[in-house]
């Protein structure tokens, strides 16, 4: 199939590509948005070891010249300052100048460290990414945040920083583990609740695009990214205080907790967390009489549909709430202690509520868990 080409439109306006082959055909896709023919490639062992030679033949087909194939550990904690000082040296060391291109390879974790080392490097490198996660293709590739983590928390060092295309090629998600593409599934549901239409496409072919349906999983990469890019593209820097991109945050507030609570030990996936969030999210707008009461069980059902756990109760480990109210009180997204939350009218009408009672919640929470 034809890729399809979504415009994000952005102070500096760049091109998604949704299709099947785009590997192969990188380097024509690329040369003619590139300052130079030069170009470097980032990537974990885990995606440099299927994707590598494939991205490699295709960017050379193209014309481009690939000055080196940097390989990093997967994992989060490649998200680190070592890793980034130690790419930064290698990509100098390579030979890259101003006009070098920085292509990330691999999911969120290549696609934030590379982000931040082609803004950073030489005070700013041409960026390409690459997604190979369902994670990356619908979610961390659009929007322009790049960064890595610090001891004391993740993402506190990074830079906007928008690529001049994202390839994103669901081919390689054929290799990727079931669980990741499940866990990256969350976002394309949140993505539907907060689109509406996307939501009922999502109950209805969720289940076959999580079963590989190669046109199911274009399409909800398309869909995705198109509405995470005109979310974006109305608040390009993160500056609307309550609607623009905090409405990302639909099922986060629970999420990120839930995520604290297990210590990023890999026990739960960032996307599993955000799952039982969105359930959470629509059992909140429903008990403050915002949403009508089947929404918590159709969001439930969905989850569920796709492989995903939809209760607190299912997970693998018991949770406190007095311990998920306090990770929610301290959420750097909380502002003045208070506690934030996306409410859902119903699937397409999100909005912000910092004024949400505490006690809703935790008894929520009491009743969940
Ligand atoms: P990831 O990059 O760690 O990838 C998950 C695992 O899948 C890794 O082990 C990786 O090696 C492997 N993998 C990747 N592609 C593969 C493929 N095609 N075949 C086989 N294995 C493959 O994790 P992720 O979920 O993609 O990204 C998570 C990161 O994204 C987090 O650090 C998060 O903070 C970040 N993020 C950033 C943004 C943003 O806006 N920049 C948004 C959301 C998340
Ligand atoms: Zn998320």
């Amino acid at each position: 199939a034809e890729a399809e080409r979504l415009t994000v439109p952005l102070s500096q306006p760049y091109d998604i590509l949704v299709g099947g082959n785009l590997l192969a055909r990188a380097g024509a896709l690329l040369a003619p948005l590139l300052p130079s023919r030069r170009v470097v490639v980032i990537a974990d062992a885990n995606v440099a070891s299927r994707h590598g030679l494939s991205l490699r033949a295709g960017l050379e087909e193209g014309g481009l010249t690939i000055l080196a194939e940097i390989v990093v550990p997967p994992g989060e904690a490649t998200k680190s300052f070592p890793s980034y000082a130690e790419v930064t040296e290698r990509v100098l060391a390579a030979g890259a100048d101003r006009r070098t291109t920085v292509i990330a390879l691999g999911g969120g974790v290549v696609g934030d460290l590379a982000g931040f080392v082609a803004a950073t490097t030489l005070r700013g490198l041409a960026f390409v990414q690459v997604p190979t996660t369902l994670l990356a293709q619908v979610d961390s590739s659009v929007g322009g945040k790049t960064g890595i983590n610090l001891k004391s928390g993740k993402n506190l060092v990074g830079a906007f920083h928008q690529p001049k295309l994202v390839l994103a090629d669901t081919a390689t998600l054929a290799t990727l583990p079931a669980r990741e593409l499940r866990a990256g599934w969350a976002e394309v549901a949140k993505h539907g609740l907060l689109d509406g239409p996307l939501w009922d496409w999502c109950e209805a072919n969720g289940p076959a695009a999580i079963a590989g349906d190669p046109a199911a999983l274009r399409h909800a990469v398309l869909a995705s990214c198109k509405l995470k890019g005109a979310v974006v593209a109305a608040d390009e820097r993160e500056e609307a205080p309550d609607g623009g991109r905090a409405l990302l945050n639909l099922g986060h507030t629970f999420g990120h907790a839930i995520e604290a609570e297990c210590g990023y030990d890999g026990s739960l996936l960032h996307g599993e967390a955000v799952a039982i969030g969105l359930v959470l999210a629509a059992a909140l707008s429903t008990r403050l009489g915002h949403a009508e009461a089947g929404l918590p069980a159709r969001v439930a059902r969905h989850v569920a549909s796709v492989g995903l756990r939809a209760r607190i109760v299912d997970m693998p480990r018991p949770f406190s709430t007095e311990r998920l109210m306090a990770r929610m009180r301290s959420d750097k997204k909380a502002r003045e202690g208070k506690m934030r939350f996306i409410l859902l009218r119903g699937p397409g009408q999100a909005f912000t509520s910092s004024d949400v009672p505490e006690d809703a919640v935790e008894s929520l929470l009491r009743d969940a868990g």
